[in-house]
């Protein structure tokens, strides 16, 4: 197979430089290591030389690729050994000018057809562009950690890239075994932005009494799909590394709503919580995620009443009649609509974004238990319920005997908007539609992205077209009402698919 670079530079040998120099090497290129810091390229090739041949010690690569990929790295004394690089890939500090600096030296030192590529995960690629003699020869090839693990890299084109200088590195990307996703330069490119609401909504839940962290986690999971809930994962990933991306994205968008951080979270990085890595966090370590508590409990109904008229609930139905209890049509004169349903005496309703006290007074119904959206109603292993104010104890138990009945986990929480799941769902597709109307990437690349950058079962764009837009609209349109707050607005793009009757992916 044709290389489309065969000699490529790698400047910084930290945790991200040595990564990428190794899948570069792996695929067959002779890759030229540099680093400020006198032996840092060679001790980062040693790393990954033992590395690699701990990985053929287990038979996951033969030993000759393991030993070739190894000779193919080479450290680099000076910036000048890098004349013959037909590709450079800078992973230095996280500094505008630090990096200007370099591509320039590189400049005067590389061929003029040399392709300049940054890894940086925050900075504008226009930006380190205007520095340059040739800023369409610099694109952002931006990896994620661990880079010889990871399977995205997202290919940022500034201002004045020139697409086939895209082209190649998106190839290039492909060659290493990589799934490249093309994307604008803009604040946190796709994944570092459209993830943002995932932790947001979850301190939203937390700061306003919606449920406690581990309820919400076990929410996130159990209902919602995700592999892990945004605070175990936030002790993962460093409370403190969360919010430098949280600030620079909201400073980015001239502090737009939508990416507002959290004073709990700040709180906690000033106190030092910054999760796993400290000790304490959301969970204190190594104990770590508690185990889930007893469900809460009701009597098994016998019957259901339905008015078939819900997308959404319609795999719920499906499992109710699968575990022995009837389907009713609703009486005639019974004012539920769709996205609800009577069992016992409680008026069950599908969070739309309202909170239960709303829709028991908007709609003049007694009684009503909001229901948390969840990823698979055929196939979640937990619901979220919430009673409205006046919403008696015996009718929330109703509610709880139905879903117990049929083996799946009850959480109650408190009667907020949008819940858990549903605020969550419908913020991640209006965040991705949003990247989408401003050209930041296709709704293909959005979820993609988001599946293989941040592990999510599903594309947020795709899981929005399988649950209906109409809800997620409504859920956003609800909350925007209920909170006054602007973070909930809806996309433009999305308000014009629900007019249109559209979906944000072609069907397959
Ligand atoms: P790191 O601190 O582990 O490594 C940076 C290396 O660059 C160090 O070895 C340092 O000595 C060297 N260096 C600094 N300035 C230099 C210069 N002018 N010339 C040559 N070498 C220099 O950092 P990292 O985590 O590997 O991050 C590197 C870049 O990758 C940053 O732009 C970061 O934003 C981006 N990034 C990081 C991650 C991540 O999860 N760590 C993920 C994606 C992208």
């Amino acid at each position: 197979m044709t290389q489309t670079f065969k000699t490529v530079g790698v400047v910084g040998a930290g945790t991200m430089g040595a990564g990428i120099a190794q899948v570069a090497a792996a695929a067959g290129c002779t890759v030229k290591l540099f680093d400020a810091r006198d032996g840092a390229a060679q001790a980062a090739i040693t790393k990954s030389k033992e590395s690699l041949q701990a990985l053929a010690n287990k038979g996951k690569l033969t030993p000759e690729a393991a030993a070739s990929t190894a000779a193919r790295m080479h450290p680099a004394t000076d910036l000048n050994d890098f004349h013959d690089c037909d590709l450079v890939i800078e992973a230095i500090i996280e500094d505008l000018a630090a990096k200007q600096a370099l591509f320039k030296s590189l400049e005067s030192i590389c061929a003029e057809s040399t392709v300049m590529a940054t890894n940086t995960s925050s900075i504008s690629v226009t930006a380190i562009g205007a520095a340059l003699a040739r800023p369409e020869n610099l694109v952002g090839m931006h990896f994620f950690n661990p880079a010889p693990i990871l399977p995205l890299v997202e290919v940022v084109s500034g201002q004045l890239t020139a697409s086939a200088v895209a082209d190649r590195v998106e190839a290039a990307s492909r060659e290493w075994k990589k799934t490249p996703v093309r994307c604008k330069s803009s604040p946190g490119f796709i994944v570092n932005r459209v993830a943002r609401p995932y932790y947001g909504e979850a301190f939203r839940v937390l700061e306003s009494g919606g449920a406690d962290v581990a309820t919400i986690d076990l929410v996130l999971r159990e209902a919602g799909g995700f592999k892990m809930g945004a605070f175990e994962l936030l002790d993962l990933i460093g409370l403190d590394v969360n919010l430098m991306v949280t600030k620079s994205v909201w400073n980015a968008y001239y502090q737009d709503a939508r990416y507002r951080p959290s004073l709990t979270q700040e709180e906690m990085v000033a106190g030092g919580m910054h999760g796993r890595k400290t000790g304490r966090g959301f969970y204190t370590y190594p104990a770590g995620v508690p185990a889930a508590p007893a469900s809460a409990f009701g009597p098994a109904p016998t019957m259901v009443q339905y008015l078939s008229e819900s997308d959404a609930l319609d795999p719920l139905m499906e499992r109710i009649k699968a575990g022995g209890i009837k389907i009713q049509s609703r009486k005639e004169d019974d004012p539920l609509g769709a996205g609800q349903f009577r069992v016992g005496n409680a008026v069950v309703c599908l969070s739309d974004g309202r909170s239960a006290t709303q829709i028991a007074y908007e709609e003049d119904l007694h009684n009503v238990v909001t229901l948390d959206l969840a990823r698979d109603f055929s196939m979640c292993k937990r619901v979220a319920l919430a009673k409205g104010d006046e919403t008696t104890t015996a009718a929330l138990a109703d509610a709880v005997g139905l879903f117990r009945a049929l083996g799946i986990e009850v959480s109650v929480i408190d009667d907020i908007p949008g819940m858990i799941v549903a605020r969550t769902l419908a913020m991640l597709a209006n965040e991705g539609a949003d990247a989408v109307l401003q050209g930041v990437s296709s709704a293909e690349g959005v979820d993609t992205a988001m599946k293989l950058g941040v592990n999510h079962p599903e594309g947020p764009l795709a899981a929005a077209d399988r649950i209906g837009l109409n809800l997620i609209n409504a859920i956003l349109v609800n909350m925007h009402s209920h909170t006054g707050d602007d973070r909930y607005r809806q996309s433009m793009l999305l308000q014009r698919k629900v007019w249109g009757e559209g979906a944000f992916r072609d069907p397959q």
